[in-house]
């Protein structure tokens, strides 16, 4: 079963504990997050934002509690009372499930942006060609690129292919988006055009986890924010509570450097 025919959330995030040698970096964390939700998380740099988004594909293996992606948990089965890690292809049939887009592009240089969206699809998980170049056609023109599929990673902006490695991520169908930073490599006036894809999926009803210090994006495109600091979540709630209201002295601390 899924979840969609459940009305159990996609993504259970359970008192989740990530420590690096003695550095604790996430101390507890409690997150549910529905089909079709959007949430934002901000924080201060090093408060833990970009290791929560790796526990959650499972990049980072976690110390202690569970992360349970559309019912399972990521990286383990359980098996009669005891739980048991997964193999490397188990673990790459659950990463399936989840897209992930970083600050940096990583697109593939010496590939086209078609051959780029088609590497996961047709080189990985055995989608037929043509099927995967349709697929492909279709969400470069989603993100506005249909006209540069020939073209090389190097003939683009950064803005356009950030939009090239957001289709890329989706050319697998994810059931959830991951977003690190993704504008934050990006020249000021290349900004905007990133975003308006994403809020585009947002709308769209993608279920996306985004972290961004684009405070706008969050009041406008985020059903719930989530302010993290320090590896805990200090508070969470719609974007009119947490941005324009927050309760905490730390929120506010962080938001006001933004005003
Ligand atoms: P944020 O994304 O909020 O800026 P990070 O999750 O990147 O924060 O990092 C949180 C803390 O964990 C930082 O102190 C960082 O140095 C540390 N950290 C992250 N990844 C590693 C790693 N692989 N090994 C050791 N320390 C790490
Ligand atoms: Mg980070």
């Amino acid at each position: 079963m899924t979840t969609e025919t459940t009305g159990q959330p996609l993504v259970c995030a359970r008192n989740v504990h990530k420590s690096f040698d003695h550095l604790d970096v996430l101390k507890g964390i409690d997150l549910d997050i529905m089909p079709g939700e959007v949430v934002v998380i901000l924080g201060p740099s090093g408060s833990g934002k970009s290791t929560f988004l790796r526990c959650i594909n499972h990049l980072e293996a976690i110390q202690r509690g569970a992360v349970i992606v559309d019912g399972e948990q990521m990286g383990y089965a359980r098996k009669g009372d005891r739980l048991v890690r997964l193999s490397g292809n188990q673990i790459a049939r659950q990463r399936r499930k989840i897209g992930m887009v970083f600050q940096q592009f990583n697109l593939y240089p010496h590939m086209t942006v078609l051959q780029n969206l088609i590497e996961a699809p047709v080189g990985v998980h055995g989608e037929k060609r043509s099927d995967a170049i349709a697929h492909a056609r279709q969400l470069l023109e989603r993100v506005g690129l249909s006209d540069k599929a020939d073209n090389y990673p190097a003939q683009l902006s950064g803005g356009q292919q950030q939009r090239v490695a957001i289709a890329r991520a989706l050319a697998i169908r994810p059931k959830l988006m991951l977003f690190d930073e993704p504008t934050s490599a990006l020249d000021p006036e290349l900004v905007g055009e990133v975003l308006n894809t994403m809020r585009d999926l947002a709308r769209r009803g993608l279920t996306m986890i985004v972290v961004t210090h684009e405070i706008g994006f969050a009041r406008e495109a985020a059903d719930r924010v989530v302010f993290m600091d320090g590896g805990h979540i200090v508070e969470m709630g719609p974007p009119d509570a947490v941005i324009d209201n927050p309760q905490h002295e730390r929120t506010r601390a962080f938001l006001s450097r933004f005003l």
